[in-house]
């Protein structure tokens, strides 16, 4: 059996000033053929479960294109021709093929299309017909549509926030894919979408951990083969921006139907829930002096470049200089004038720099500072965090500055935090730290609850803020929950 797989991901913030281009996801990956083995084999993410299951199963994985760019602004519309001619060509380059297996994200954006994913899938059917099995792995922030349920013979979502589970998505994709080419099941698929707009929200606790429980429930049932709870992208201002549950079975669509409504009329009664009111970065700092054990993590959810926020925000920075209390550090910045300055200067310098704000004007203004080169690095590693264990880790040219008693680590390339690592390789051990402040939403909890003795979310106005009502949405379906505090919701 000849099994063809891909990966285009990409989660598009459209309120971002800054577009997605070729370039920006050459800066992260692109690859062709047996070097997208090389990059995935012994990863845990999608296509390192993919690679391993074809080789339990003993199925020949013919591997075509993988690209992926960390969440930025819309893809431009020349991008979008491109990544899809890559995947088309890809595909149709290798003959005999038996099925397609490609991961994707959900919620990719480009100037041509609201529906990145919807419309690849569609593109790609036009070329290759229906015939063949396409199934695709997604994202839990996906925001899902009926196109992309018509043009996929099945669709896979993560069921973790923190995304532990891509690799098992991964495995799950090419078993299934097994089953439908040897004809053992005939996947039918039934998607309910809300009116419901849900900001990060882990699953490691209620309301999104009872969603999945009931979800795991209904796959119990027989011939269910997946029910996913889709959160959501809620940056992205399009009509198909929303929260949606899909369920797929063994060639019964009513059953597939009855069990996405059961759970999206759950997901509605809890949507009270699913609101979040974190505190200032000023309050979050006081919270966390409350606090006599250490480390307390203070990750800033409002510039979380990985929700494509610029990564330079210096909401949270500025409040933590300002309070200079001993034992801080922040993991990290992103500001490659500053970086670069600090390694023409060399370790033990004094510079002084305007630090972080040059992106927009949305996340807070460049902090003049006089600070200390303590290390400095070419920010390579490799990621220890469940999530995408194993992965290499870029950050360009990095660099640890001592601004009074806080340590602040500056990149190159922007990223969120989701391990120590970036701490370790300039020589910060966390564990002795008071406070260890991120950019971050989630995806930090896998690394980070184990060794932290409080975690504090603060928020802020930024293109990745928590409060619903900051966005300025022009597309978005309404009415729509919490923007609408009267919408309703039957199926
Ligand atoms: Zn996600």
């Amino acid at each position: 059996m000849r099994i063809a797989i891909a990966q285009i991901l990409h989660e598009s913030n459209t309120f971002s000033n800054r577009k997605t281009t070729v370039d920006s996801f050459k800066d992260y990956e692109w690859n062709y053929g047996e070097d997208i083995v090389e990059t995935h084999c012994g990863v845990r993410n999608y296509l390192g479960g993919m690679i391993d299951k074809g080789n339990e199963l003993d199925v020949e994985l013919i591997p075509t294109f993988s690209t992926y760019c960390n969440p930025s602004g819309t893809i431009t519309k020349q991008t979008y021709e491109r990544l899809k001619d890559e995947l088309i060509k890809g595909i149709q380059s290798k003959p005999n093929l038996d099925a397609i297996c490609i991961a994707l994200h959900g919620g990719g954006v480009t100037e041509n299309h609201e529906d990145l994913e919807g419309a690849l899938l569609k593109d790609l059917r036009n070329v290759i017909g229906y015939d063949m099995p396409i199934i695709v792995t997604l994202d839990l922030h996906g925001n899902l549509t009926e196109t992309m349920v018509e043009a996929a013979t099945a669709l896979l979502g993560v069921n973790h926030y923190p995304h532990t589970d891509t690799y098992d998505r991964g495995k799950e994709a090419i078993d299934l894919t097994v089953k439908i080419v040897r004809g053992e099941v005939l996947p039918k698929m039934s998607l309910v979408q809300l009116p419901l707009l849900i900001f990060p929200t882990t699953t490691y606790q209620s309301p999104a951990k009872d969603v999945n429980q009931l979800c795991w429930e209904k796959e119990k049932e027989k011939d269910v083969i997946d029910c996913t709870f889709f959160h959501g992208f809620a940056r992205s201002d399009t009509a198909i921006t929303g929260s949606s549950i899909l369920s797929i079975t063994n060639n019964n669509i009513k059953k597939a139907k009855r069990i996405s409504e059961d759970v999206a009329r759950e997901v509605w009664q809890l949507r009270k829930k699913f609101v979040h009111n974190h505190p200032s970065p000023e309050n979050g700092i006081v919270q966390a002096l409350e606090t006599e054990d250490y480390p307390v993590v203070i990750n800033e959810t409002a510039d979380n470049p990985g929700s494509g926020a610029p990564g330079d925000g210096t909401f949270l920075l500025e409040a933590l200089l300002k309070k200079n209390i001993p034992g801080t550090c922040f993991g990290f910045m992103y500001d490659p004038s500053v970086v670069e300055l600090a390694h023409r200067n060399g370790i033990g310098s004094t510079i002084n720099v305007d630090l972080g704000g040059k992106t927009d004007s949305q996340h807070g203004e460049p902090l003049p500072v006089k600070a200390y080169v303590k290390s400095l690095t070419d920010g390579e590693f490799i990621q220890t965090s469940p999530m995408s264990k194993g992965a290499t880790v870029k950050l360009g040219k990095s660099v640890r500055l001592q601004i009074g008693n806080v340590d602040v680590i500056v990149c190159s390339t922007k990223s969120q935090t989701l391990d120590e690592q970036i701490f370790l390789l300039h020589g910060i051990d966390v564990n002795q730290y008071k406070i260890v402040a991120l950019k971050s939403s989630q995806h930090f909890r896998a690394a980070f609850q184990p060794i932290a003795q409080k975690i504090i979310t603060v928020d802020s106005q930024g293109i990745s803020t928590s409060n619903a009502f900051y966005y300025n949405y022009k597309k978005i379906q309404r009415p729509i929950y919490p923007l609408d505090k009267s919408c309703t919701f039957e199926v």
